[in-house]
């Protein structure tokens, strides 16, 4: 026999914070409902949503899509088997990511730090296979964010988010960016990879030279050290093409995905070459929600999306028009010391402080994030247009003036 079964809250008392970990700074306002670039909170306020959920919500909120993709999903009365068994939906998107991509496997988890962790050991155990125990280290360089658990964060450049956890993991650490140094430091003995995003994100929205990167590939694949790439901000389709990457004419020996890649649910991926792969067997790794049949269905969904050359051509346009209105804006501003950024990723570096901008867009109808206490960064919706674009500058022109 089958009951109804309705979803009832718990409890109806008002929602407060106190219960919840006091780890963020959060805005004061209740988000109660998205639509496209905009969000609106319990009083009926309207904001436009610059941050996108962190570079995670590309299609924008409530995509119909999107919610089409869960409900199918939902209709085959799969949300999770663990991986003891095989999915449909996981392995049509390793395939088409394979295939979107310089990568010939995949292996799915729930977030970019876990993603980052995972590659992190099958580099190590790739690298080890070829040069014995010494061939270890993994580096990362300046101004480089790839997730706050121990392995991650000791590849982040932020001293203040790691001082209160060390020991940090052992064999990682970080260099400068600067081809010189790496000249130096990739010493093929003791090396196992070096990790790069291709536009930092975090650090400031800084991209990296695409000759620079060339450069890292060449020197990597010389001494024989895997080049890891962080796509987890900058990749599919943020920069305007599919992966950063592409951008530079390089391919990586592994790659990092997760923000944007199931429409808001959890879900990391590592990319890899077959070599890689060889290095690892059965129980090497693992992880229990990973690439389980409901979010590997409506990445499928998203990913077809995001790779469409429509959207990529629009994120180029939509991007460089907002580049450019960033740069006239710094021209008559004064209170903005530099505009840095590529397709829909936007950092600028403020004379006052971030979060006092911020605050100020805020009671204006504009979401923006920071990254570090004077540069705001621009994360809109992938979808967004471009008259919205033009309405959030204005907003933010105006917070920044008062500020
Ligand atoms: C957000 C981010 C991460 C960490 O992802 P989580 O899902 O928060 O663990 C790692 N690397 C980069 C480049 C990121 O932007």
């Amino acid at each position: 026999m089958t009951r109804p079964v309705t979803a009832t809250p718990a409890s109806s008392a008002p929602a407060t914070p106190d219960a919840l970990l006091n780890t963020y700074k959060r805005a004061p306002m209740e988000i109660v409902r998205g639509a496209g670039s905009e969000l609106f909170d319990a009083d009926g306020r309207a904001y436009l949503d610059f941050t996108a959920g962190i570079a995670v919500m590309a299609l924008g909120h409530g995509d119909e899509g999107v919610a089409n993709a869960m409900r199918e999903a939902l209709e085959s009365g799969l949300t999770h088997v663990s991986n003891l068994f095989r999915t449909r939906p996981g392995e049509l998107l390793a395939a088409r990511l394979a295939e979107l991509s310089f990568a010939d496997r995949v292996f799915f988890c729930n977030s970019g730090a876990e993603a980052n962790e995972g590659a992190f050991k099958f580099v190590r155990k790739w690298a080890r296979a070829q040069g014995g125990p010494a061939k270890h280290e993994i580096l990362s360089v300046r101004g480089a964010f790839h997730g706050r658990l121990f392995a991650t964060l000791a590849a982040t450049d932020r001293p203040q988010y790691r001082a209160p956890f060390r020991p940090l993991a052992g064999g990682v650490s970080i260099v400068e960016r600067d081809l010189d140094e790496l000249r130096t430091v990739l010493d093929p003995e003791r090396v196992a990879a070096l990790v790069i995003e291709p536009v930092q994100g975090e650090g400031g929205m800084r991209v990296l030279d695409a000759a620079f990167l060339r450069d890292v590939r060449a020197l990597t694949r010389e001494r024989g050290i895997a080049l890891v790439l962080d796509e987890i901000q900058c990749g599919l389709g943020r920069t305007g093409t599919l992966f950063a990457y592409q951008q530079s004419g390089i391919t990586p020996d592994v790659m990092t995905l997760a923000k944007p890649l199931a429409g808001g649910l959890p879900m990391g991926a590592i990319l890899m070459t077959q070599d890689i792969a060889d290095a690892m067997q059965p129980g090497d790794h693992g992880t229990t929600f990973g690439g389980g049949p409901f979010v590997a269905h409506v990445a499928l969904h998203v990913l077809d999306r995001l790779a469409d050359p429509r959207m990529l051509a629009h994120v180029r346009e939509a991007g460089a028009w907002f580049g450019a209105a960033l740069q006239s804006l710094q021209e008559r501003s004064g209170r903005i010391r530099a505009v840095r950024g590529v397709g829909l990723m936007w950092g600028v570096d403020v004379t006052p402080s971030a979060a006092d901008v911020i605050a100020r867009a805020r009671d204006r109808g504009l979401l923006l994030v920071s990254a570090g206490e004077h540069t705001i960064r621009f994360l809109p919706p992938l979808v967004i247009t471009q008259d919205e674009l033009a309405r959030g500058l204005s907003i933010f022109e105006d917070a920044l003036t008062s500020a």
